[in-house]
């Protein structure tokens, strides 16, 4: 089970999509930011915290640019707050 957030920027208002979290049924969901187009959101990693193959595209702009995302606001640079959604399995 994981729990499914969006973040959200106090600074600028800023919102990601609604990201599912932690540990699934079968695997690990980690999130990251595209560095090309800053799309947040959530891909599958294996057990060395890569991204698995299949996997590595930005679900927006279709590049092979991303990097772990560190809850900063793409737009101020603030960090975000986690709003929990719900849960997922
Ligand atoms: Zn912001
Ligand atoms: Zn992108």
């Amino acid at each position: 089970m994981g729990a499914t957030a969006i973040f959200k920027c106090k600074m600028c208002g800023f919102e990601t999509d609604e990201l599912s979290l932690g540990p699934g049924f079968a695997v690990f969901l980690e999130t990251f930011i595209c560095q090309d187009c800053h799309h947040i959101m959530e891909k599958p990693i294996n057990d060395d915290w890569q991204i698995l193959e299949g996997y590595e595209e930005c679900d927006r702009c279709r590049k092979n640019n991303l990097i772990k995302w560190d809850y900063t606001c793409p737009n101020c640079g603030d960090f975000m707050k986690l709003e929990p959604v719900g849960m997922w399995d």
